[in-house]
């Protein structure tokens, strides 16, 4: 017996809907490839540094290190804390290439900054990923910010530029440097390409996980200098302070 038209449109939105949640492999109807349990389970991030995203134990503060030091970014938005099972996905998206999860989890900053946006915070005139080292680009063939900020990009109908800032130097990885130690690794890592072309922009660096935001101050005061009007930084996860 042939479907009727009526059954075969019921067909297609039983397909259409039939989607696995990413984490728990659940059926969920959810836009995301996330239930709504798992979804509300993820350590979402609340009270934290107004300007760096910092958890602290109360919001509408600004922790002790952004009282020395005024970083040149204006504002971190991050959905998550860098957490079970936020710091397991993120991994699986960046060193073994689950895209993905990448997606999802850009999906749902996308949602988190379209939030923000109705509720005031200013958009972004466009998005530039934080760049890697061409030799750790080689090593893993693509960079886990373009991606986020381009997927963040499609959603928001917001531009990404991956010309605007080079970096220059291979520098050693980040991780398990101190402070001081990051700041002198990163002096002289970055360029702009063309200075002019940020002059009165307002821009948002993406990155997937922000630790001592070292990398995102550098950035954004080397925008400042050229004349960008404001930075922002957009990222998936924080990481609390070291020994938290
Ligand atoms: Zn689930
Ligand atoms: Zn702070």
């Amino acid at each position: 017996m042939r479907c009727q038209p009526h059954d075969n449109y019921q067909v297609y939105i039983w397909l259409k809907s039939e989607q696995m949640c990413l984490l728990c492999d659940e059926q969920t109807d959810s836009p995301h490839a996330i239930c709504i349990a798992c979804e509300s389970d993820l350590p979402w991030l609340i009270d934290q540094c107004e300007r760096c995203a910092l958890p602290l134990p109360m919001s509408g503060l600004i922790c002790a290190q952004c009282t020395r030091h005024s970083p040149a970014f204006n504002e971190v938005i991050v959905p998550w804390l860098y957490d079970f099972p936020i710091d397991a996905l993120v991994t699986r998206f960046k060193h073994q290439g689950k895209w993905p999860l990448g997606r999802l989890l850009a999906q749902l900053l996308a949602q988190t900054l379209q939030h923000r946006f109705d509720e005031g915070l200013g958009q972004p005139d466009v998005m530039i990923p934080v760049p890697l080292a061409n030799k750790r680009l080689r090593q893993r063939g693509y960079n886990q910010a373009a991606m986020i900020a381009h997927w963040l990009g499609d959603a928001l109908k917001l531009a990404v530029s991956e010309k605007l800032i080079k970096r220059t130097k291979d520098t050693p990885a980040q991780q398990g440097l101190d402070a001081r130690a990051r700041k002198r690794n990163l002096r002289d890592a970055f360029v702009l390409s063309e200075p002019a072309g940020v002059t009165d922009l307002h821009i948002a660096l993406i990155d997937d996980v922000l630790t001592t935001g070292s990398t995102a101050d550098a950035l954004a005061r080397l925008l400042i200098q050229a004349g960008a009007r404001k930075v922002d930084v957009y990222c998936l996860a924080r990481t609390p302070k070291p020994g938290d």
